[in-house]
């Protein structure tokens, strides 16, 4: 498979084309954005840890039954992926409050909530990715029908459950993440883009920790550092 001309990129990957039309290649880009990409900056080496990474998490949620666009790993920062018809949706699945929910609704950062709280957003850059609900969705022909939003529902929450009990045993809280999805050749819906901790948050669960994004968002320390030590806490999990 040969690599083909750049299909399109964004804040923290580049698409390629490839010469199977069915096939793309992600490069995860070493580039840091946050706040509408209003804060910048860049961390040599964070394009590799999130593709390791968001590798092994795609194998592990295969393997438990969700099906992803991954293929296979080809570089240290480039995954060959199932191209997809994307669903402009961001789905936020949130078992701790903190970040935007604590804003907007006012509950205590940190607070444990009742049960996975799933959320959609409009993934439009120039909106500032606001929080809709699924009238608005059907409105706005993110999605083909209300059951299919319930399936990114109910796949939310599904991830959500493998994902935690899998954290859990790094002795990771999976606070919040967001996931994206997209239709495959045969209208399938898959698990797309990535899920790092560019997206996703996760405290230590012995000493409160952040090791995500937010070290950056709010410049409490080297995020290269905390990837580093969550690949390595994934890889120890897995046995790999
Ligand atoms: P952004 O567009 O938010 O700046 P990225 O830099 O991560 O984000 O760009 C990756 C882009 O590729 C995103 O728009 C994402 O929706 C899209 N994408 C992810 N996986 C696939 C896929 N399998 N097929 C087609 N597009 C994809
Ligand atoms: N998130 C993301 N991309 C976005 C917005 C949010 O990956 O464009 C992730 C974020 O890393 C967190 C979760 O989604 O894990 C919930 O984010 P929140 O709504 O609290 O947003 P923020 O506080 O970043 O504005």
């Amino acid at each position: 498979m040969r690599k083909k001309e750049l299909l399109y990129e964004g804040k923290a990957k580049r698409i390629w084309k490839t010469d199977d039309e069915n096939l793309l290649i992600a490069e995860f880009k070493d580039d840091l954005t946050a706040f509408d990409a209003q804060k910048k900056s860049e961390a040599k080496g964070k394009g590799a840890l999130n593709c390791q990474i968001s590798a092994n998490l795609f194998k592990l949620l295969e393997e438990n039954g969700i099906p992803t666009h991954f293929v296979e790993c080809i570089s240290e920062n480039e995954m060959v992926v199932k191209k997809a018809d994307m669903i402009m949706i961001e789905v936020v699945v949130r078992n701790i409050a903190t970040g935007s929910l604590t804003k907007r609704l006012g509950i205590p950062d940190g607070t444990k909530l009742p049960f996975a709280l799933v959320e959609f957003y409009y993934k439009n850059d120039e909106l500032h990715d606001p929080l809709i609900n699924d009238e608005h969705a059907l409105i706005l022909n993110l999605a083909q029908s209300e059951s299919e939003l319930e399936e990114l529902k109910r796949l939310g929450r599904e991830i959500n459950v493998i994902l935690k009990s899998f954290f859990d045993k790094a002795n990771l809280n999976l606070v919040d993440f967001k996931v994206e999805f997209g239709r495959d050749k045969d209208g399938k819906i898959v698990l797309a883009d990535e899920i790092s901790p560019d997206s996703c948050r996760f405290w230590d669960k012995s000493s409160g920790q952040k090791l995500d994004k937010d070290l950056f968002r709010h410049d409490l320390g080297d995020i290269k550092v905390a990837y580093e030590e969550v690949l390595r806490r994934i890889t120890e999990v897995m046995g790999v």
